[in-house]
């Protein structure tokens, strides 16, 4: 593993001892509820370390605060040092160090995962009021059980906190419709970089409410989300479509987005790029939803490429309606759609696991050692006009033997995302989120996840070359220039506003958009 392209504080450092001592006095003298880990206490536990997996900052405490009033404390603390940073970590599901703090403090945000949780109603509309550090897991869960509701936009995998894919954007198949998680947010608390505890959404503090949204972290933490709701259905079709050429997959799937009458379309649609093969991580196998289904290439037209492709869909309903109303709403909307007839995959589950899916997917790969080993993954969002060349060079000849890992590869409706919040996307109306999520077999040297880091790199540079209307989705580069570049003619906002909430450059170091100033 490349692990540690960070850089190590070595233990017996001089300098680095004396820098421990300083800041575990100034800890000790904060009267924080919650507790504190120092030195080698600090660097026991998972602060170093990340989902990517390739990256490694030892930072100088980790602080668990009991609430906002002990993250305020710890940044008016880090004020009064010369070079002293905070980044809140979430669950650290980052892939390139974001949630780290070299030589810095870390709040572990898992600790108020049970501070706010409260269902909520204003104007006619449910919400929930829920800590920045839960975990959407939780969220999921105890809405569905205690009250039959649900928040309307979801992530893929819900191990993930409130406060950490609300810094991004949290993306989902239901993004097309509700827009993704930070579309979908009324109010926010936030402690900000200059340590104030402000209660902000779109007529409180707007700025400071659109900023932290998507905003990487850079202006304030989130302690609480007022989370959007609504009733949460039973049961869910979830089908798996096939495509064996690229121009149907995508007329498909964004005929599905841009249908006005929800009613007419499903509630969820994503899709995925596979290899035509019987390789059972990236091939024929890796599509049937059920043990039972078996994929039959029998059926694939003669004109089949190297690879093929997956929409996939599901429609909620209630366990209240019959049966054949289901079936027959399902039948109507496929009989739109061109996929490869027989190639279908159909299974019904509770909304619940539907939402749950991927644990089992983390629950295989920690035990074959996958889910602990690095992962150089790349998302990224590119314009629809683009996705036709994007598919013929990199899905069709970089990536044709698979990634030992999903391509995802579905559209979303810019008209559903704020421009006043922080996160950048393409121009277009229709773009597509592209996600290779490569899980290279464990014990993998350096030299072979430096290749795949490269093999991302390389993409990225086409779309460059190629002029291409993209963005990359979680963001992760070394100089400001870069920065720039991604945040194109809202790069002054941005910085405008970290000059204004953060005026220091405590927050989110691992970003690695502003170094921190004295
Ligand atoms: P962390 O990685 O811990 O933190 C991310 C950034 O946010 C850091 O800069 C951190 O300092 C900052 N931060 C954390 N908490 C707060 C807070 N309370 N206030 C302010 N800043 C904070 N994303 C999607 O959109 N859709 C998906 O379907 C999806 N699936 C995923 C599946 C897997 C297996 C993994 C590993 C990631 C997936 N992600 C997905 C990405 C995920 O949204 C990001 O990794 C995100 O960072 C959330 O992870 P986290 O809560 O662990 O935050």
């Amino acid at each position: 593993m490349i692990a540690c392209l960070g850089r190590f504080v070595p233990e017996n450092d001089v300098e680095s001892r004396a820098e421990n001592d300083d800041v575990s006095t100034i800890c000790k003298s904060l009267g924080l509820k919650g507790s504190i880990d120092f030195g080698v206490g600090a660097t026991n536990g998972s602060a170093d370390k990340d989902f990517g997996g390739m990256y490694s900052y030892k930072p100088l405490a980790v602080i668990r605060p009991s609430g906002a009033d002990d993250v305020a404390v710890v940044i008016k603390a880090a004020h009064l040092q010369s070079n002293l940073t905070v980044a809140a970590r979430g669950n650290g599901h980052s892939i390139n160090g974001q949630a780290m703090a070299d030589r810095g403090l870390v709040i572990d945000m898992g600790s108020t995962g049970d501070s706010h949780f409260e269902i909520v109603k204003v104007k006619g509309s449910t919400y929930l009021d829920v800590s920045g550090g839960a975990l959407w897991e939780d969220v999921l869960k105890r809405c569905v059980e205690d009250f039959g509701l649900a928040p309307r936009s979801w992530t893929d995998y819900l191990r993930l906190t409130v406060g950490g894919t609300l810094s991004n954007a949290g993306v989902s198949g239901q993004a097309f419709r509700y827009g993704p998680q930070i579309s979908n947010v009324a109010q926010l608390d936030v402690v900000t970089g200059n340590g104030d505890m402000v209660t902000c959404s779109e007529s409180r503090q707007p700025e400071l409410f659109f900023n932290v949204l998507g905003g990487l972290g850079q202006f304030g933490i989130i302690t609480r989300a007022r989370v959007l709701l609504q009733s949460a259905p039973d049961k869910v079709r979830w089908i798996r479509l096939v495509y064996a050429e690229f121009d149907e997959f995508t007329r498909d799937a964004e005929l599905l987005v841009s249908l006005k009458e929800e009613r007419e379309s499903f509630d969820y649609v994503e899709g995925f790029v596979f290899v035509n093969s019987d390789d059972t991580v990236n091939g024929w196998p890796s599509v049937p939803l059920d043990p039972a289904q078996v994929f039959d290439p029998a059926h694939l037209p003669q004109t089949a490429g190297s690879v093929l492709y997956c929409l996939e869909v599901a429609l909620h309903y209630n366990n209240s309606d019959p049966r054949s109303a289901v079936d027959a709403v399902v039948d109507r909307l496929l009989e739109r759609l061109g996929f490869v007839s027989k190639l279908n995959f159909p299974v019904d589950v509770s909304y619940v696991d539907f939402l749950l899916r991927v644990k089992l997917v983390e629950e295989h790969a920690r035990a074959n050692g996958m889910w602990d080993s690095p992962h150089p993954w790349l998302n990224m969002f590119v314009s629809k006009s683009n996705l036709a060349e994007f598919n013929r060079a990199v899905f069709n000849e970089i990536l044709k033997d698979g990634i030992n890992g999903p391509m995802l590869v579905y559209p979303l409706l810019r008209s559903k995302w704020d421009d006043r919040t922080s996160v950048m996307v393409p121009e277009e109306e229709i773009f597509y989120l592209v996600a290779l999520l490569r899980f290279p077999p464990p014990h993998e040297d350096g030299a072979s996840i430096k290749k795949l880091v490269d093999q991302n790199r390389g993409i990225v540079q086409y779309c460059k070359d190629r002029g291409f209307d993209f963005k990359l989705f979680f963001p992760h580069y070394k100089s400001e220039e870069e920065w720039k570049c991604h945040f194109g003619d809202r790069w002054t906002r941005f910085r405008d506003s970290k000059k204004a909430f953060d005026p220091k450059h405590i927050l989110a170091p691992g970003q690695k958009i502003f170094s921190r100033i004295s």
